[in-house]
């Protein structure tokens, strides 16, 4: 027997109109290159989204047209968010600190028809320009039209080009698996591939991931998100504005400056935000160096690498806030676990115990399945201990990459390329990345714990720990240090300081200090560059 109910469409356009009706005062705050603070609201932002709408009429793009931006956080990549998807085109964010020769790859393999880009990015553009094949326009998010003095005629100025519009657009009725936004993922190895959302993809993942246990915005916060917008949708945050109608405080490029960023959120009274460890510990030095503190923020969410157990207790105890550390991925729209609250099943634990728990990735949220499995495909207990590959599946993760045939998925699970154990409790824990492992003597050392082990060092603020070949053992591992202005210490010292923290046999077996450990576009420690740079290296035995 089928239920009887409405067969409503989940689109973005719904998420929009309810942002629209219900939270049209909500304020939203934004530092982009020609306002230092702009002030507007979401009734403003979704009224030029329908004069964007107007815009894309004009140019001819058709439903399913794919139209990108390259762009920081702010007030207009918001509006750009919900035209370009409530119209029924596909907003493609791209992340501008890719390599440009990836850059001009994925806006060809979109097939791009207008870019949208901030005006710090003009220089980047400009060399790219005649390799974007199908970009008809480049229209740049200010209102200065300085940024293109002496540029062909099809470079606009964002403002000049919506100026005359409606702000009314009779929005199409969408069908709910039609595409809404693409991005691609990182590509640290071989070509950026494209994972496209659907509109019901989007209106799920973020109904699943502001569920309470989970991300848990209230309509009284006020959100300022460091992840960023070009980087699977800010984690689903503005469409949880819309939904939920909380105040969003948009950093621009002020994200890259720990100052600006504090002034941001102190000012602003931001109470929650959200992103990748490298920002918080950027934070981390410039409070601690200036003895401040941030009253009203009560929450930050922590994902996209490990966060390191030193900064998980910094900010927890010194500052009291619910340190919330959550794991996804750009095939998962992203959110997969969070954890900022521990089952009641885990309240009787010591707070020792307890924290070991919260320093894990977290809980699956609902509307995602999880298991592990061995090199067999075998599933692997819940214990806490057996760690393998980390299958999902769920409504907002891929089924198929953007342009290839053939299925992402083996057996109907999304293989996420995370090797990680399950507890009893169901909290996930990550060990690695299956190509980060590192296997001595046909064991796995988990190079995450170690490194974790090894910045809880006072002096030592970034480390990694990388697998080198090792004509013993196969692998071994090294510790690479970023220099700072603490001292250097010795290969014994930092045994000494592993004693009890690690396995005797996973302690590394040379340390080696850099200038600087090289990032992914996306603020991860990219292991496969360093191994790269090192590749002169080699163990004494
Ligand atoms: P991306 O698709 O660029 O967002 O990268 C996703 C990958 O980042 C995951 O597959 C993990 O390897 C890593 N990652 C994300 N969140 C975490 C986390 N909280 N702890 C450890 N690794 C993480």
């Amino acid at each position: 027997m089928q239920g009887l109910m409405m067969d409503f469409q989940l689109t973005v356009t719904s998420v929009m109109e309810h942002g629209r009706k219900l939270h049209g005062n909500t304020e939203v705050v934004s530092s982009t290159s020609d306002h230092d603070r702009h002030r507007t609201t979401f009734g403003e932002v979704f009224g030029r989204a329908g004069k964007l709408a107007h815009l894309f009429a004009k140019e001819g793009i058709k439903r399913g047209d794919r139209i990108a931006t390259l762009a920081w956080n702010d007030f207009r990549h918001m509006e750009l968010y919900f035209g370009i998807s409530c119209y029924g085109a596909v907003c493609h964010t791209i992340n501008p600190r890719l390599h440009p020769d990836q850059i001009d790859f994925i806006v060809n393999d979109a097939e791009d028809q207008l870019l949208f880009i901030d005006a710090m990015f003009v220089d980047l553009v400009k060399p790219l320009r005649e390799r974007f094949k199908t970009v008809k326009k480049i229209i740049v998010m200010t209102s200065d039209r300085k940024v293109i003095e002496g540029l062909g005629n099809d470079w606009a100025i964002y403002e000049d080009v919506i100026a005359d519009l409606d702000t009314d657009y009779d929005w199409p009725a969408l069908d709910e698996g039609e595409a809404c936004s693409l991005c691609y993922t990182s590509g640290t190895t071989g070509n950026p591939k494209g994972v496209l959302y659907s509109h019901r993809s989007t209106v799920l993942h973020s109904l699943g991931a502001n569920q309470p246990d989970a991300i848990g915005i209230r309509r009284e916060d006020v959100v300022l998100p460091v992840v960023p917008m070009f980087h699977v949708n800010a984690w689903g945050l503005p469409y949880v504005a819309a939904m939920t109608g909380c105040k969003m405080v948009f950093p621009g490029a002020k994200v890259g400056v720990p100052s600006e960023l504090y002034k941001l959120l102190d000012e602003e009274e931001v109470t929650f935000t959200a992103g990748v460890p490298t920002v918080w510990q950027l934070l981390r030095d410039h409070m601690d160096k200036n003895n401040l503190k941030l009253p009203k923020l009560h929450t930050m969410v922590v994902g996209g690498s490990a966060m390191p157990p030193h900064l998980y207790r910094y900010y927890e105890e010194e500052h009291g806030l619910v340190v919330n550390h959550a794991w996804g991925m750009t095939e998962m729209s992203p959110i997969g676990t969070a954890n900022q609250t521990l089952p009641p099943a885990a309240r009787n634990l010591s707070k020792e115990e307890q924290m070991e728990l919260k320093l894990k990735q977290g809980m699956p949220v609902y509307g995602v399945e999880m298991k592990i499995v061995d090199d067999n495909g075998h599933e692997l207990p819940w214990d806490g201990e057996a760690s393998g590959s980390l299958m999902v599946r769920g409504p907002w993760i891929i089924e198929r990459y953007m342009n290839k045939d053939e299925t992402a998925l083996t057996h109907g699970w999304f293989d996420t390329g995370d090797v990680a154990s399950m507890d009893k409790f169901g909290i996930m824990k990550i060990t690695d990345r299956k190509k980060d492992v590192i296997k001595s003597g046909g064991e796995w050392i988990s190079s995450i714990d170690v490194e974790n082990a090894v910045m809880l060092h006072p002096e030592i603020p970034v480390a990694a720990v990388i697998g080198m070949p090792h004509p013993k053992w196969g692998e071994r591992p090294l510790l690479v240090i970023e220099r700072s202005d603490k001292r250097e210490l010795s290969l014994q010292e930092i045994h000494d300081w592993l004693d009890g923290k690690v396995a005797s046999w996973w302690k590394p077996n040379e340390v080696v200090y850099v200038d600087k450990i090289p990032l992914t576009a996306t603020g991860k420690m990219h292991k496969l560059t360093l191994r790269d740079q090192l590749e002169d290296f080699s163990f004494d035995d």
